[in-house]
């Protein structure tokens, strides 16, 4: 039993991106509006989220790592109208089967924090009072140390794995809309480097500067489509003859309803009607699709990075007709 339980999150956790995800996606249902991501040796000795949410009630501190626990899902008809990230209650509970959690939690009613300690199966096997202010934060110490394959290629492909976590990471400050974003690493001895820092502004177009500076967003203009009835897309996109060389991949975020997703037809598209315009040039892409919840299903993959929609080729299509006008008036 224990072992099914490992596959089964390994498929949830798959790499260092998938479990800093779930647990920043943890602090923005939590209402937080400052979220820090502390990592050490990039992640391989451990990564910590401490945000300034609602915080964990004590009633729930025992169920808190136990698989299927949420608090998110009201009843069964929540799942069509999803307004928050998780709801499957298997990300904590992945995490203690992967590495070593803990947490410290404190919501407004209570006047201490409490340090919390999980075993591999989920248990609740140390808790200690502690100070700190309201708020969450979330420890994962040596994760994949339980699986030796997976281990041993976590730390071969370590800056690979953190690279990938600084797009998504990137992706969340630009999308997120008054929540403060710091990220920090520590390597060995060396003093703690901060490799991303937002102040949480109210607008994309502040995002995209802090993010990547003015220089860049001058580049940009906005895209504003309106797809069919309640569809749209807004955001930028580079002006005809202002992208870039190289086909960086990490220069294009897509969003549905304010999520990071993968979205490789879109992105496919877009080069591809950009290079129409100006030939050997990738453009930077920052998109977010507005699309009813009862019409997309984030449900397909555990990490939820892939989307479907029930009229796909309707929403390429008239991305495609928008685009063109975008480029053949500029
Ligand atoms: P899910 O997000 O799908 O509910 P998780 O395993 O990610 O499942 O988290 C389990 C539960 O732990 C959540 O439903 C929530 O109640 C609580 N929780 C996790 N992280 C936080 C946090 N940062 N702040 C407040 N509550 C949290
Ligand atoms: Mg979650």
């Amino acid at each position: 039993k224990v072992a099914v339980h490992r596959i089964c999150a390994g498929q949830v956790i798959l790499d260092l991106s998938s479990a800093v995800k779930e647990l920043v996606e943890n602090s923005l249902d939590a209402g937080a509006t400052s979220i820090e991501i502390s990592l050490k040796d990039y992640g391989l000795e451990s990564f910590q989220v401490i945000d300034n949410g609602c915080g964990v009630s004590p009633n729930n501190f025992k169920v808190l790592a136990l698989k299927h626990h949420t608090s998110k899902l009201g009843d069964f008809h929540d799942l069509q109208s999803l307004t928050t990230f998780g709801f499957r209650g298997e990300a904590l509970s992945s995490l203690c089967v992967l590495g070593d959690l803990t947490v410290e939690t404190r919501t407004k009613n209570e006047l201490v924090a409490t340090h919390l300690t999980f075993n591999h199966s989920g248990l609740l096997t140390a808790e200690r009072k502690t100070a700190r202010q309201v708020g969450t934060t979330v420890t994962v110490k040596k994760l994949f140390s339980s699986l030796p394959v997976r281990s041993k290629e976590f730390s071969r492909n370590i800056r690979k794995e953190y690279g990938k976590l600084i797009s998504l990471l990137n992706a969340y400050a630009l999308i997120s809309k008054g929540v403060r974003i710091v990220c920090s690493n520590t390597t060995g001895k060396n003093a703690k480097s901060v490799v991303l820092k937002t102040q949480g502004s109210d607008s994309l177009k502040d995002n995209i500067i802090t993010v990547f500076g003015v220089n860049t967003f001058s580049c940009l203009e906005p895209v504003d489509i309106d797809i069919s009835g309640s569809c749209k897309v807004e955001g930028f996109l580079s002006k005809s003859g202002q992208g870039s060389g190289r086909n960086l991949g990490d220069r294009q975020y897509y969003f549905v309803n304010g999520r990071p997703v993968d979205m490789p037809k879109v992105s496919k598209l877009v080069n591809e009607l950009y290079k129409g315009a100006n030939s050997r040039q990738y453009p930077i892409a920052i998109m977010n699709f507005t699309i009813p919840t009862t019409a997309c299903d984030v449900n397909v993959t555990p990490d939820k990075r892939k989307i479907f929609f029930s009229d796909e080729s309707s929403i390429l299509l008239a991305l495609r007709e928008g685009l063109e006008k975008n480029y053949s008036s500029s």
